[in-house]
């Protein structure tokens, strides 16, 4: 099999520290067999799975049949399956003893010139223990990057010191940090469609666009995720990563080329210009919340306080409304209202961008906003509401949607974010992975906020699970003549 010229890959090794770890067997190995079954990578390319359990190569096969195999139904092929699995090789190491990683050495040494990554899927505990271990054992070449899972670290001096010691093995050219947000199409199409249309660029700025909300919203609760979750929070766990790097991919400036450090340069220059917001300011701009027990999708749902791994006095909120601005000329007074929570209403992933109403209607209706909703979650649509006259005598005007299905409009499969991350880091292309002063920088705005909760002792407010969030949340818009998408008519 070889792969389409489009695509054509360097021949590689892809380590997988946490090859058998919940990332591993849900996402990243599905995405490298859907690139395998479209015939995207090169004959040699292998995938190393790292974990403690004693299995062998054989064993491990069978782990995935159990576990990844379900992931990759819908294009399941026997053939392709096998094939796949030819690429794969498990080695037993702990990663904290120097000495194991010597089997690593004989299996990489094999073939010293190739494409070499170093995906960390573990704890991030064990990040610099990895670096440290792969740099020692003299496996770091010319060839090799480093990717992380988010997160990087909890606070702006953590992701510091996380960098500084990545930083003494790799360099940043090297170094892979993923958002796995970037890599979802609709979040590329947005960059397609701010700058491959002249139509967009006169109206995206303070004149035209009142306000801007980015939801992500999830139905889950905290599930099997608790120990890390109680520790964490919703300000840490989503917004300080997946919501900033939505906001700023809406609010940079056009970049002067595709060209990795262009996008980057822009990214940067939007979260240096977000307004601080601490002290007293923080308690009028965000809302922290919690979800006590109700209902969602009909099931009945626990409190956060009563689930397992969670302390029953637990502060941490699980719901985070706030109200961000950005110091620039195109968005001097436009807010960015931004929320996030677990157990709410709807499972959805949604942008919404109201334009300026009318500034005088001649008809007989209230002056709406025309409004362009991208949706990224769970279906990748992109839709632009305007008004026409609704069919009748009378004049009256309704509210139609130009819709973008992307399932409708392009008749390819939409990829999953990681086949995308994962043929980019082996590409050695870095747009969709963040550099470290966007980390910096995204801490350096997230810090004061998390230090003003403290000082204030901000205890999150209860919300229902199955709803949209505590009621402050949306005090909070309404303060700014606004609504959430769903109160608004
Ligand atoms: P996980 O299920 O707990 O897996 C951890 C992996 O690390 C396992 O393969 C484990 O295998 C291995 N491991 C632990 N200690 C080790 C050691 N000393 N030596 C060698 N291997 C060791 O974690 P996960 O959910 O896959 O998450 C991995 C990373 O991705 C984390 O940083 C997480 O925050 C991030 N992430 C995960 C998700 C997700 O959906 N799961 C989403 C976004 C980000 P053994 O126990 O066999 O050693």
């Amino acid at each position: 099999m070889s792969p389409t010229k489009e695509f054509s890959l360097a021949p590689f090794d892809l380590v997988l520290f946490g090859g058998t770890g919940d990332l591993a067997m849900r996402k990243l190995l599905p995405a490298m067999y859907f690139r395998h079954y479209e015939e995207q990578l090169p004959d040699d390319g292998r995938i190393i799975c790292v974990a403690r359990s004693a299995m062998s190569t054989e064993e491990f096969k069978q782990e995935m049949e159990r576990t990844v195999r379900q992931h990759v139904e819908s294009m399941y092929d026997e053939t392709a399956w096998a094939s796949f699995c030819d690429r794969i090789l498990y080695l037993s190491i702990d990663i904290t003893d120097q000495a194991q990683y010597q089997q690593l050495v004989e299996v990489l040494g094999e073939v010293p010139d190739r494409v070499r990554v170093f995906y960390l899927s573990t704890a991030p505990g064990l990040f610099s223990r990895i670096c440290d271990g792969v740099a020692k054992a003299g496996l770091v070449t010319e060839n090799s990057r480093v990717a992380l899972e988010k997160p990087l670290g909890r606070d702006l001096a953590s992701a510091v010191a996380i960098n500084d010691e990545l930083a003494e093995v790799f360099t940043e050219a090297q170094i892979y940090r993923i958002d796995h947000y970037l890599g979802k199409e609709t979040v590329q199409n947005l960059m397609a469609l701010r700058f491959g249309n002249y139509l967009f660029e006169p109206i995206w700025r303070r004149e035209h666009i009142s306000d801007i909300q980015i939801t992500i919203a999830e139905q889950l609760g905290v599930e099997s995720r608790a120990g890390y979750y109680d520790h964490t929070g919703a300000m840490r766990d989503m917004v300080q990563n997946h919501l900033l790097q939505l906001l700023v991919i809406l609010a940079m400036e056009p970049p002067v080329s595709i060209h990795p450090d262009a996008v980057r340069d822009e990214k940067i220059k939007i979260l240096r210009s977000l307004k601080p917001l601490s002290g007293r300011d923080v308690l009028d701009s965000t809302v922290r919340g919690q979800y006590s027990d109700g209902t969602v999708n009909g099931k009945p749902v626990i409190a956060y306080r009563d689930s397992d791994g969670v302390a029953p006095n637990s502060f941490t909120e699980t719901f985070v409304a706030l109200k961000a601005e950005i110091d620039s000329w195109r968005w001097q007074g436009v807010p960015f209202f931004l929320r996030t929570g677990k157990s709410l209403q709807d499972r959805r992933t949604e942008i919404v961008i109201n334009f300026r109403s009318v500034p005088h209607s001649i008809f007989d209706m209230p002056r709406v906003p025309n409004r362009l909703i991208i949706r990224l979650q769970p279906e990748e649509i992109i839709k632009f509401q305007i008004f026409a006259k609704g069919r009748g005598d009378e004049m009256r005007l309704q509210s139609v949607d130009l819709d973008l299905d992307f399932n409708q409009a392009f008749k390819k499969r939409q990829m999953i974010a990681y086949e995308r991350l994962l043929l980019d880091i082996i590409r050695g292309n870095q747009t969709l992975f963040n550099h470290r002063d966007e980390v910096t920088a995204a801490w350096g705005w997230i810090d004061p906020i998390i230090q003003s909760w403290e000082q204030y002792q901000v205890e999150p407010i209860p919300y229902a699970a199955g709803t949209w969030g505590p009621p402050a949340s949306s005090a909070l818009i309404a303060k700014h003549n606004c609504g959430w998408l769903e109160e608004c008519p």
